[in-house]
Order: C-alpha cells, then structure tokens, then sequence
C-alpha cells in the first residue's frame, strides 16, 4: 500500500516539468511528512492525470521544488454528476462537501431555498476541504465548489439535457404529517433504473424542507424528477450522501470500478 503523499497542483505535468509548492504545500510534505530531497510524491492537477514527483529542492520550511517523473494513471472521466444542496450549520455543511467529493461530484453548488438557515457560506473554506478531500480519496481531479446562489437561479441555469433528482420526503396532502401517501415522489431507484447515464444533479433541501411553494415549482419544472429515499426522514446530510451513493451505483462510476472499462479522456 503506497505511503507516497498525494497533492492536487494546478501546474501542467510533463516529464521533467518542474512543481513549485506553495506555503501549506510546503508545510505539509516537509514538516507533517517530513520528507526530504529525493523522496517521492504524487500529483495531479485534474487534467493529466496522476504523475510520480519528486523532492528536488527544500527553500525553508515554506517553499520547495518538485520534479515530474513519469505517469502512474491516465485521467479518467468522472460521472457528469452535481450536487445542489441547501447549507447546512458549519461542520455539517463541511460534512456534505467532503462526502460529495468522496462520492465523485463534479460541481458542488450550494443553493439558498425559504427555509435555508444557514449563515454565510465560506466558498475559499469549503475550496480547501474539497481539495483536502480529493486528495485523499485518490480522485483525478477536484469538484469546482460554486458560490452560493438562490434554488431558482440555479435550476434556470441548468442545461436542458441535465436531469435533476429532487429529493422530497413528503406527500402533498397538508392535512397530514409530512404529506400523507398523496402524490409522493417514485423510489429513487426506480427512476434511476429508468434513465441510467446521462448528465444528472441531485437537488437536497434544508434542515426545515422545501416549501409548498417551492416544490409546486420543483414538481411543474421539466427535467425536474421527485425523488423519495425512503420512508423514514433523514438528515439533509444524511439524505445527499445516500441519494449520491444510489446515482454512483446505479448509472456512475460505481458500476465501471474493477471491470477496467474505466475511460480515459
Ligand atoms: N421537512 C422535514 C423537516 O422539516 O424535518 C425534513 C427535511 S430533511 C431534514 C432535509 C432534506 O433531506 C429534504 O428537503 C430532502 O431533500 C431530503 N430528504 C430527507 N429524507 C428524505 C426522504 N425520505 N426522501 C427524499 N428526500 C429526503
């Protein structure tokens, strides 16, 4: 099991190539791993592929000079998968953005719905934890982390051919807890089994749901499909990691892993 640290850079790799660390890069390799000129470290910069590096120069503890080697993996496409979901309070936020990256999305939007609580949404904050994340999971590349912005301007700037899975929880008669069984939203399996691959979003409430005004909107929208995750209410962080495992392992990348049909670009 390889040991060799793993860092996203944003610099070209070609063999030879020189990488230039920046201040928590540095920090990282020379004082937490404490790596010296000569040893080895792997990069990738999510366009290239993953290549072998190695330390070639250590300027104090806040800079230091890589080398590029040779390749170790080809870059592969990653399911055309996005999350759109309402922030959270801070670490549960943080939660949903590291399990995100984990589970392959591509772009992580924050939306901000009626119900939405949260305060401010920190882009840079949730950039780094991303990447962190990225690193860590041995992906090719990292999610792009959008700026938060309001539900309906999200979804108008969604692309036609981009299905979106909105995960309801209720059924639409008021007059009982969470809806009754009027109208609920098909199983998410089901309506995955349906579609299979395409370029997809999966669309997470707050805390507090969605409001009958916005899922009367939700439910008239083309290319909007109603989502149920069960019988039973979960978290909103809880909800985006299972509904983002079902996509992966119904029409993601899930189904490619280990039978090597992994594409490369
Ligand atoms: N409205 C409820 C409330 O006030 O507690 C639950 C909201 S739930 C905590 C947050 C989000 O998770 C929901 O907006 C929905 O997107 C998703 N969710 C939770 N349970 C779900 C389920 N069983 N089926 C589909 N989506 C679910």
């Amino acid at each position: 099991m390889t040991t060799r640290p793993r860092l996203f850079v944003p610099t070209d790799l070609v063999p030879g190539g020189p990488v230039a660390l920046d201040e928590a890069q540095s920090k990282y390799l020379f004082r937490v791993m404490r790596l010296e000129v000569g040893n080895e470290v792997r990069v990738f910069n999510g366009r290239h592929g993953e290549w072998l590096a190695r330390v070639t120069e250590i300027l104090g503890k806040s800079a230091g000079i890589l080398k590029v080697e040779e390749q170790l993996r080809g870059q592969h496409k990653l399911t055309d998968l996005q999350l759109l979901f309402a922030p959270l309070k801070k670490t549960r936020t943080d939660f949903v953005v590291e399990k995100a990256t984990e589970l392959g999305v591509e772009v992580i939007q924050p939306v901000i719905t009626e119900f939405t609580q949260a305060e401010r949404v920190r882009t840079d904050r949730l950039e780094r934890l991303a990447m962190e994340a990225a690193e860590q999971t041995e992906r090719l590349n990292m999610p792009r982390v959008c700026d938060a912005k309001p539900l309906m301007l999200a979804l108008s700037d969604m692309p036609d051919d981009r299905r979106v899975y909105y995960c309801d929880e209720r059924g639409d008669d008021e007059a009982t807890e969470w809806g009754g069984e009027d109208n609920r939203a098909r199983p998410m399996a089901d309506v995955l089994n349906e579609h299979h691959v395409g370029s997809a979003a999966i669309l997470i409430g707050p805390e507090g749901g969605f409001s009958p005004k916005e899922r009367e909107i939700l439910r008239k929208l083309d290319g909007v499909y109603p989502v149920s995750l069960g019988p039973r209410i979960l978290r909103a962080e809880t909800a985006a990691v299972a509904a983002l495992t079902l996509y992966q392992a119904i029409c993601g990348d899930w189904r490619a892993a280990g039978d090597g049909t992994g594409t490369d670009e």
